[in-house]
Protein backbone atom coordinates (compact mmCIF):
# COMPACT_ATOMS: atom_id res chain seq x y z
CA UNK A 1 0.00 0.00 0.00
CA UNK A 2 3.03 2.72 0.75
CA UNK A 3 4.90 1.89 -2.69
CA UNK A 4 1.03 2.34 -4.16
CA UNK A 5 1.10 5.78 -2.62
CA UNK A 6 4.41 6.44 -3.09
CA UNK A 7 4.06 5.96 -7.32
CA UNK A 8 0.69 8.29 -7.30
CA UNK A 9 2.88 11.48 -5.92
CA UNK A 10 3.74 12.18 -9.30
CA UNK A 11 0.36 11.29 -11.19
CA UNK A 12 -2.04 14.13 -11.79
CA UNK A 13 -5.20 14.43 -9.60
CA UNK A 14 -8.17 13.88 -12.06
CA UNK A 15 -11.27 12.07 -11.76
CA UNK A 16 -12.95 9.27 -13.34
CA UNK A 17 -14.87 12.09 -15.49
CA UNK A 18 -11.66 14.09 -16.48
CA UNK A 19 -11.68 17.07 -13.53
CA UNK A 20 -8.37 17.95 -12.63
CA UNK A 21 -7.92 18.73 -8.94
CA UNK A 22 -4.98 20.95 -7.49
CA UNK A 23 -3.60 19.25 -4.61
CA UNK A 24 -1.72 21.87 -2.54
CA UNK A 25 -0.09 21.38 0.98
CA UNK A 26 -0.40 23.61 4.11
CA UNK A 27 2.90 24.62 5.47
CA UNK A 28 4.02 26.54 8.83
CA UNK A 29 7.58 26.75 8.23
CA UNK A 30 9.79 27.41 5.05
CA UNK A 31 11.54 23.62 5.00
CA UNK A 32 8.32 22.38 5.15
CA UNK A 33 8.04 23.30 1.81
CA UNK A 34 10.88 20.29 0.99
CA UNK A 35 7.79 17.83 2.07
CA UNK A 36 5.23 19.31 0.33
CA UNK A 37 7.20 19.03 -3.14
CA UNK A 38 7.75 15.56 -2.38
CA UNK A 39 4.56 14.48 -1.55
CA UNK A 40 3.62 16.02 -5.29
CA UNK A 41 1.57 19.11 -4.16
CA UNK A 42 0.82 21.38 -6.75
CA UNK A 43 1.95 24.68 -4.22
CA UNK A 44 1.16 25.74 -1.02
CA UNK A 45 -2.54 26.65 -0.47
CA UNK A 46 -2.03 27.83 3.11
CA UNK A 47 1.25 28.94 4.48
CA UNK A 48 0.52 29.50 8.03
CA UNK A 49 3.03 32.41 8.88
CA UNK A 50 1.93 32.60 12.81
CA UNK A 51 4.78 29.88 13.55
CA UNK A 52 7.23 32.12 12.72
CA UNK A 53 5.81 34.49 15.57
CA UNK A 54 5.18 31.90 17.92
CA UNK A 55 7.30 30.71 20.93
CA UNK A 56 9.92 33.35 20.47
CA UNK A 57 11.11 35.72 24.24
CA UNK A 58 8.27 38.10 25.20
CA UNK A 59 8.49 41.19 22.81
CA UNK A 60 10.71 39.54 20.33
CA UNK A 61 8.85 39.80 16.67
CA UNK A 62 10.05 38.82 13.23
CA UNK A 63 11.00 42.33 11.22
CA UNK A 64 10.36 42.63 8.09
CA UNK A 65 14.31 41.11 6.67
CA UNK A 66 13.31 37.94 8.64
CA UNK A 67 10.11 37.52 7.44
CA UNK A 68 10.76 38.02 3.58
CA UNK A 69 13.71 35.64 4.24
CA UNK A 70 11.60 32.91 5.54
CA UNK A 71 8.95 33.88 2.47
CA UNK A 72 11.34 34.01 0.10
CA UNK A 73 12.55 30.43 1.55
CA UNK A 74 9.45 28.74 0.91
CA UNK A 75 8.84 30.35 -2.45
CA UNK A 76 12.48 29.06 -3.83
CA UNK A 77 11.68 25.74 -2.00
CA UNK A 78 8.40 25.25 -3.73
CA UNK A 79 10.86 25.65 -6.89
CA UNK A 80 8.55 27.61 -9.52
CA UNK A 81 5.23 26.52 -7.76
CA UNK A 82 2.71 29.20 -6.05
CA UNK A 83 2.81 29.55 -2.62
CA UNK A 84 -0.04 31.23 -0.57
CA UNK A 85 1.16 32.81 2.48
CA UNK A 86 -1.31 33.94 4.53
CA UNK A 87 -1.02 37.15 7.21
CA UNK A 88 -0.49 36.55 10.91
CA UNK A 89 -3.36 34.77 12.72
CA UNK A 90 -2.44 35.23 16.32
CA UNK A 91 -4.40 34.98 19.19
CA UNK A 92 -7.15 32.45 20.41
CA UNK A 93 -5.51 29.19 19.98
CA UNK A 94 -2.60 30.64 18.82
CA UNK A 95 -1.08 32.98 20.92
CA UNK A 96 2.31 35.17 21.37
CA UNK A 97 3.95 36.38 24.10
CA UNK A 98 3.49 39.77 23.26
CA UNK A 99 -0.02 40.11 21.79
CA UNK A 100 -0.02 43.85 21.25
CA UNK A 101 2.28 46.77 21.61
CA UNK A 102 -0.56 48.39 24.11
CA UNK A 103 -1.08 46.65 27.48
CA UNK A 104 -3.54 44.08 26.06
CA UNK A 105 -1.09 41.29 27.01
CA UNK A 106 -2.49 42.51 30.68
CA UNK A 107 -5.84 42.04 30.32
CA UNK A 108 -8.12 39.24 30.89
CA UNK A 109 -9.87 38.17 27.92
CA UNK A 110 -12.88 36.14 28.39
CA UNK A 111 -13.45 34.88 24.53
CA UNK A 112 -10.18 34.81 22.70
CA UNK A 113 -11.32 33.02 20.14
CA UNK A 114 -13.91 36.03 19.66
CA UNK A 115 -11.32 38.66 20.47
CA UNK A 116 -8.18 40.35 18.50
CA UNK A 117 -7.56 37.29 16.31
CA UNK A 118 -5.43 37.37 12.91
CA UNK A 119 -6.64 40.36 10.41
CA UNK A 120 -8.49 42.32 13.33
CA UNK A 121 -4.64 42.20 15.12
CA UNK A 122 -2.90 43.23 12.15
CA UNK A 123 -5.32 45.84 11.73
CA UNK A 124 -4.92 46.86 15.14
CA UNK A 125 -1.21 47.13 14.61
CA UNK A 126 -0.90 49.05 11.72
CA UNK A 127 3.06 49.21 11.54
CA UNK A 128 3.58 45.59 11.94
CA UNK A 129 0.92 44.48 9.36
CA UNK A 130 2.68 46.78 7.09
CA UNK A 131 5.82 45.06 7.46
CA UNK A 132 4.31 41.84 7.15
CA UNK A 133 3.03 42.71 3.38
CA UNK A 134 5.94 44.45 2.43
CA UNK A 135 8.26 41.22 3.20
CA UNK A 136 5.31 38.74 1.41
CA UNK A 137 5.20 41.35 -1.30
CA UNK A 138 9.20 41.24 -1.74
CA UNK A 139 8.68 37.59 -1.49
CA UNK A 140 6.73 37.87 -4.77
CA UNK A 141 9.84 38.60 -7.03
CA UNK A 142 11.51 35.33 -6.04
CA UNK A 143 8.50 33.36 -7.85
CA UNK A 144 4.43 32.87 -7.62
CA UNK A 145 2.54 34.30 -4.36
CA UNK A 146 -0.36 34.97 -3.10
CA UNK A 147 -1.70 36.94 -0.09
CA UNK A 148 -4.63 35.24 2.35
CA UNK A 149 -6.10 37.48 4.81
CA UNK A 150 -7.37 35.68 7.81
CA UNK A 151 -10.73 35.56 9.62
CA UNK A 152 -12.85 38.58 7.52
CA UNK A 153 -15.68 39.19 8.32
CA UNK A 154 -16.19 42.86 7.95
CA UNK A 155 -16.34 44.97 4.49
CA UNK A 156 -14.54 47.93 6.93
CA UNK A 157 -11.57 45.26 7.31
CA UNK A 158 -11.52 44.53 3.74
CA UNK A 159 -10.96 48.20 2.70
CA UNK A 160 -8.43 48.80 5.37
CA UNK A 161 -6.81 45.47 3.97
CA UNK A 162 -5.94 47.15 0.64
CA UNK A 163 -5.50 50.20 2.22
CA UNK A 164 -2.47 48.66 4.01
CA UNK A 165 -1.41 46.79 0.89
CA UNK A 166 -1.42 49.88 -1.14
CA UNK A 167 0.21 51.87 1.89
CA UNK A 168 3.03 48.52 1.84
CA UNK A 169 3.39 48.88 -2.36
CA UNK A 170 4.33 52.69 -2.26
CA UNK A 171 6.58 52.55 0.71
CA UNK A 172 8.59 49.40 -1.54
CA UNK A 173 8.54 51.24 -4.67
CA UNK A 174 9.78 54.18 -2.40
CA UNK A 175 12.44 52.04 -1.20
CA UNK A 176 13.61 50.78 -4.51
CA UNK A 177 12.62 47.12 -3.60
CA UNK A 178 11.36 44.91 -6.14
CA UNK A 179 7.71 43.14 -5.78
CA UNK A 180 5.14 41.80 -8.72
CA UNK A 181 1.17 42.91 -8.11
CA UNK A 182 0.48 39.88 -6.26
CA UNK A 183 -3.31 38.05 -6.00
CA UNK A 184 -5.33 38.56 -2.79
CA UNK A 185 -7.73 35.90 -1.42
CA UNK A 186 -9.73 35.96 1.86
CA UNK A 187 -10.16 32.90 4.18
CA UNK A 188 -14.19 31.92 4.54
CA UNK A 189 -14.04 31.20 8.17
CA UNK A 190 -16.66 33.25 9.64
CA UNK A 191 -20.05 32.10 8.94
CA UNK A 192 -20.65 36.25 8.56
CA UNK A 193 -18.27 36.02 5.47
CA UNK A 194 -19.66 32.88 4.16
CA UNK A 195 -22.82 34.45 3.90
CA UNK A 196 -21.32 37.92 2.20
CA UNK A 197 -19.12 36.29 0.13
CA UNK A 198 -20.65 37.79 -3.28
CA UNK A 199 -20.36 40.93 -2.01
CA UNK A 200 -16.56 40.42 -0.66
CA UNK A 201 -15.64 38.00 -3.95
CA UNK A 202 -16.19 42.03 -5.61
CA UNK A 203 -12.57 42.74 -3.62
CA UNK A 204 -10.77 39.34 -3.58
CA UNK A 205 -9.20 37.42 -6.39
CA UNK A 206 -10.09 34.02 -5.30
CA UNK A 207 -11.13 32.53 -1.11
CA UNK A 208 -10.02 29.82 0.71
CA UNK A 209 -12.60 28.26 2.98
CA UNK A 210 -10.99 27.57 5.86
CA UNK A 211 -13.74 24.64 7.88
CA UNK A 212 -11.90 24.50 11.48
CA UNK A 213 -13.08 28.04 12.21
CA UNK A 214 -15.90 28.09 10.45
CA UNK A 215 -17.06 24.95 11.99
CA UNK A 216 -16.47 26.43 15.35
CA UNK A 217 -17.87 29.54 15.02
CA UNK A 218 -20.80 28.31 12.92
CA UNK A 219 -21.43 25.58 16.05
CA UNK A 220 -20.19 27.99 18.87
CA UNK A 221 -18.32 25.27 19.93
CA UNK A 222 -14.59 26.16 20.99
CA UNK A 223 -12.20 24.07 18.64
CA UNK A 224 -9.65 24.10 21.49
CA UNK A 225 -11.93 22.82 24.40
CA UNK A 226 -12.77 18.99 25.39
CA UNK A 227 -15.35 19.56 27.15
CA UNK A 228 -17.56 20.29 23.71
CA UNK A 229 -15.36 18.51 21.10
CA UNK A 230 -17.60 16.13 20.60
CA UNK A 231 -20.22 18.63 19.13
CA UNK A 232 -17.35 19.82 16.72
CA UNK A 233 -18.93 18.24 14.10
CA UNK A 234 -17.99 18.93 10.47
CA UNK A 235 -21.18 16.48 9.24
CA UNK A 236 -23.30 19.47 10.94
CA UNK A 237 -25.75 20.20 7.48
CA UNK A 238 -25.18 23.75 9.03
CA UNK A 239 -21.15 23.62 8.17
CA UNK A 240 -22.13 21.72 5.01
CA UNK A 241 -24.36 24.26 3.33
CA UNK A 242 -22.27 26.71 4.16
CA UNK A 243 -19.24 25.24 2.46
CA UNK A 244 -21.20 24.41 -0.11
CA UNK A 245 -23.15 27.60 -1.09
CA UNK A 246 -20.11 29.35 -0.47
CA UNK A 247 -17.71 26.82 -3.49
CA UNK A 248 -21.24 27.46 -5.80
CA UNK A 249 -20.90 31.38 -5.35
CA UNK A 250 -17.16 31.11 -5.97
CA UNK A 251 -17.81 29.38 -9.15
CA UNK A 252 -20.63 31.04 -10.50
CA UNK A 253 -18.47 34.30 -10.16
CA UNK A 254 -15.59 32.68 -12.00
CA UNK A 255 -13.57 32.90 -8.58
CA UNK A 256 -10.94 30.10 -7.31
CA UNK A 257 -12.35 28.18 -4.31
CA UNK A 258 -10.15 26.02 -2.40
CA UNK A 259 -11.06 24.43 1.11
CA UNK A 260 -7.55 24.60 3.39
CA UNK A 261 -8.87 23.23 6.74
CA UNK A 262 -8.76 19.74 7.94
CA UNK A 263 -11.84 18.75 5.84
CA UNK A 264 -9.51 18.59 2.79
CA UNK A 265 -6.81 16.26 3.99
CA UNK A 266 -9.45 13.62 5.63
CA UNK A 267 -10.88 11.21 2.83
CA UNK A 268 -14.00 11.12 4.28
CA UNK A 269 -14.88 14.19 2.62
CA UNK A 270 -13.25 13.99 -0.20
CA UNK A 271 -15.89 12.80 -2.41
CA UNK A 272 -18.38 15.43 -0.50
CA UNK A 273 -16.31 18.37 -1.50
CA UNK A 274 -16.44 17.33 -5.38
CA UNK A 275 -19.96 16.74 -5.10
CA UNK A 276 -20.31 20.30 -3.61
CA UNK A 277 -17.85 21.64 -6.88
CA UNK A 278 -14.54 21.72 -5.19
CA UNK A 279 -11.56 22.20 -7.68
CA UNK A 280 -8.52 22.65 -4.94
CA UNK A 281 -7.57 21.70 -1.70
CA UNK A 282 -5.26 22.33 0.80
CA UNK A 283 -4.10 19.77 3.33
CA UNK A 284 -0.78 18.75 5.21
CA UNK A 285 1.64 16.91 2.91
CA UNK A 286 1.13 13.55 4.55
CA UNK A 287 -2.28 13.50 3.18
CA UNK A 288 -1.89 14.40 -0.32
CA UNK A 289 -1.44 10.98 -1.63
CA UNK A 290 -4.54 9.10 0.03
CA UNK A 291 -6.78 11.94 -0.81
CA UNK A 292 -5.51 12.19 -4.51
CA UNK A 293 -6.37 8.19 -4.82
CA UNK A 294 -10.09 9.10 -3.92
CA UNK A 295 -9.96 11.64 -6.31
CA UNK A 296 -8.40 9.31 -9.05
CA UNK A 297 -11.61 7.19 -8.19
CA UNK A 298 -14.46 9.66 -8.05
CA UNK A 299 -16.74 10.46 -10.79
CA UNK A 300 -18.33 14.12 -10.13
CA UNK A 301 -21.11 13.83 -12.25
CA UNK A 302 -22.68 10.55 -10.44
CA UNK A 303 -21.11 12.37 -6.56
CA UNK A 304 -22.90 15.70 -7.76
CA UNK A 305 -26.39 14.00 -7.99
CA UNK A 306 -26.33 12.83 -4.48
CA UNK A 307 -25.19 16.33 -2.97
CA UNK A 308 -29.21 17.16 -2.30
CA UNK A 309 -29.17 14.17 -0.19
CA UNK A 310 -26.70 15.32 2.20
CA UNK A 311 -27.69 18.75 2.54
CA UNK A 312 -30.81 18.22 3.40
CA UNK A 313 -30.16 15.85 6.34
CA UNK A 314 -31.40 16.56 9.64
CA UNK A 315 -28.13 16.03 11.44
CA UNK A 316 -24.69 14.77 11.30
CA UNK A 317 -25.49 11.31 11.56
CA UNK A 318 -27.83 11.61 9.21
CA UNK A 319 -25.48 13.66 6.65
CA UNK A 320 -23.06 10.85 7.48
CA UNK A 321 -24.95 8.03 6.65
CA UNK A 322 -25.43 9.08 3.30
CA UNK A 323 -23.87 8.07 0.03
CA UNK A 324 -20.57 10.20 0.55
CA UNK A 325 -20.10 8.28 4.39
CA UNK A 326 -20.47 4.54 2.65
CA UNK A 327 -18.37 5.42 -0.39
CA UNK A 328 -15.46 5.72 2.04
CA UNK A 329 -16.57 2.14 4.01
CA UNK A 330 -16.40 3.45 7.75
CA UNK A 331 -19.57 2.21 9.52
C1 LIG B 1 -9.11 26.88 9.34
O1 LIG B 1 -9.60 27.61 10.21
O2 LIG B 1 -9.73 25.95 8.80
C2 LIG B 1 -7.72 27.10 8.88
C3 LIG B 1 -7.23 26.46 7.84
O3 LIG B 1 -6.97 27.96 9.60
P1 LIG B 1 -6.31 27.60 11.01
O4 LIG B 1 -6.53 26.12 11.25
O5 LIG B 1 -4.88 27.98 10.88
O6 LIG B 1 -7.07 28.48 11.94
MG1 LIG C 1 -8.61 29.43 10.80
Amino acid sequence: ERARLDRLRHTPAVTLDGEAVDMLANIELPSDAAAAVDAGAVGVGLFRTEFLFMNRAPGDLPGEDEQYEAYREAVLGMKGLPVTIRTVDIGADKPIERMSVSELRHEHVLNPALGLRAIRWSLAEPAMFRQQLRAILRASAHGKVRMLIPMVAHLSEIRQTFESIARAKQQLTEAGKPFVDVEVGAMIEVPAAALMLKRFLHYFDFVSIGTNDLIQYTLAIDRADEHVSHLYDPWHPAVLRLVADSVAQANAMGKHVSVCGEMAGDVAFTELMLAMGLRSLSMHPAQIASVKQRVLRADTRRLAASLETVLNADDPMAAAQTAFRRADGAP
